[in-house]
């Protein structure tokens, strides 16, 4: 295979969806597996809906997920500038290439201007709409005469360009996923290619821009599947060849609908908050590919480009399963050294205290408010908690003030040793509790409630080896004047 050019070509109308960043990463995987490019196309041509602050969060996401943009424009110390040499890469600037390519079109036949006025269509509609018919184009001026219609444009009579689709025969189309899909041309209507705006419509844009930027694989989402005929009929129509097409398939939520706002976060940013980038990568390389094995992690971009194969995604929707996603980023955490985990999650620590609180934490945590939430009683200055919650169930204040005032005496005798290692100390502390002839729960609960303030925490001596031993006193301590202060 001659290496591929493929392109993301996001409409900056808004944040970037979860859809949006698994299209571009497969068009990046399926690339960098075949040693090819990855272009960034901003497809900016309807213009109502631009939002302008979409395109920076577009590149600062693609960079957050690292996926590295080989032509196009890219986010270097906070401006953005453009790179390639098939440029520009963004559409409002490309505006005297649609023209031409329009001009081409109308030139040799294959399309037309209409003239019908925003109130005629909108009759149109109705009346199809009151007697059940699809809606769509009537081919009102697909007959005006060439002579009529240039006249009439030089009047300066306002008009679009339609397509002139042929209304007999069918098209065939090959998807690299879905195999041959035929569209039958009597359904398909007259689109618009260019508007009175004077710009193009997507149609027109992607098919010119995909010819102009050498696109081999076309790899988007299935929502522009019923477009693909049109999109063939173009190449056609301008004699170039067609890239290659890959319909990826719907992401779907929890109750097999499309993924939409009320399933939840669907902006790629949203979830830088609460996940490891790779996480998400990992886990969106999932949505509809399936690399046939048993294998579910994937711990980098590069392991995920050797396996990953445009053949093995599959045409049913994916359903984005949270827990799945939660799964995943617990994994990915742990493999992070906890420095770097406290980096990325900005998280109010030192290095040394990432170190000896994170793995604890990380144990059961599965997002990053999780781990928020979990390490609080590590990192306190000062625990706060119900005095009350000190005493076991089944046991008295006097006894928890004994067994505290033992500890606060026993555990500065363990060594060094002992102190860093969780185990040992458990095996020491569990056989000096029986020597005094306690029982486990009522001289383990209040050294656990003393180290966290929490009725239910990791274990207790992983936490106090991380504590270590004058936090560890120092929270005995506090423990005991608690309970002293208890009503009897
Ligand atoms: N601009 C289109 C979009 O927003 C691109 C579709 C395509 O890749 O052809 O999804």
């Amino acid at each position: 295979m001659k290496p591929p050019r493929v392109r993301f070509a996001p409409s900056p109308t808004g944040r970037l969806h979860i859809g949006g960043l698994r299209t571009a990463l497969f068009n990046y995987l399926f690339t960098r597996k075949n040693g090819g490019v990855f272009i960034l196309r901003i497809e900016d041509t309807d213009q109502k809906r631009l939002v302008p602050e979409s395109l920076e969060d577009i590149l600062r996401n693609l960079a957050a997920y690292g996926l590295t943009v080989d032509e196009g424009p890219r986010l270097i110390d906070g401006k953005i500038s453009e790179v390639g040499s098939y440029g520009p890469y963004t559409q409002s600037k490309r505006l005297p290439l649609y023209r031409r390519a329009i001009d081409e079109l109308i030139e040799q036949g294959s399309a037309y201007p209409c003239f019908c006025t925003v109130q005629r269509l909108s009759e149109l509609r109705t009346s199809q709409e009151a007697q059940h018919l699809a809606p769509g184009y009537d081919g009102h001026c697909r007959n005006i005469t060439p002579d009529e219609a240039r006249r009439r444009r030089t009047a300066g009579e306002p008009c679009v360009i339609r397509f002139r689709t042929p209304k007999k025969g069918q098209t065939v189309a090959h998807d690299l996923i879905r195999g041959d899909v035929t569209f039958k041309h009597e359904t398909l209507e007259d689109v618009v290619l260019f508007k009175t705006d004077g710009f193009p419509t997507y149609h027109l844009a992607n098919v010119v821009d995909d010819h102009a930027m050498d696109i081999t694989h076309v790899i988007r989402a299935e929502e522009w599947l019923p477009s693909l005929p049109l999109h063939l009929l173009l190449y056609a129509a301008f004699t170039w060849t067609p890239p290659e097409f890959a319909h990826l398939p719907l992401i779907l939520g929890p109750t097999r609908k499309k993924l939409s706002k009320r399933d939840g976060d669907t902006a790629a940013a949203d979830f830088l908050n609460e996940y490891v980038p790779m996480a998400m990568v990992n886990f969106i390389s999932l949505l509809g590919w399936n690399p046939k094995t048993e294998q579910e992690y994937y711990a980098s971009l590069d392991v995920l480009v050797k396996d990953f194969d445009l053949a093995k995604v599959n045409k049913a929707g994916a359903i984005f399963d949270v827990a799945k996603l939660k799964h995943l980023n617990r994994l990915h955490m742990r493999a992070l050294p906890p420095e770097k985990l406290a980096t990325l999650m900005q998280l109010e620590c030192t290095a040394d205290e990432a170190i000896r609180f994170l793995p604890i934490i990380t144990e059961k945590a599965e997002t990053f408010s999780d781990v928020r939430s979990g390490i609080a009683f590590l990192l306190a200055a000062e625990l706060v908690y119900e005095p009350s919650l000190l005493v076991p169930k089944a046991g008295t204040r006097e006894k928890t003030i004994t067994v505290l005032t033992a500890f606060l005496q026993w555990l500065p005798t363990c060594g060094e040793q002992t102190w860093r290692n969780a185990e040992a100390l458990k095996a020491e502390t569990l056989a000096w509790v029986a020597k005094n002839s306690w029982t486990n729960s009522e001289a383990l609960w209040p050294l656990r409630v003393a180290l966290s303030g929490l009725a239910k925490s990791p274990d207790v001596f992983a936490i106090a080896c991380a504590l270590q031993k004058v936090k560890v006193l120092e929270r005995i301590q506090r423990a005991i004047e608690h309970v002293k202060n208890l009503q009897k």
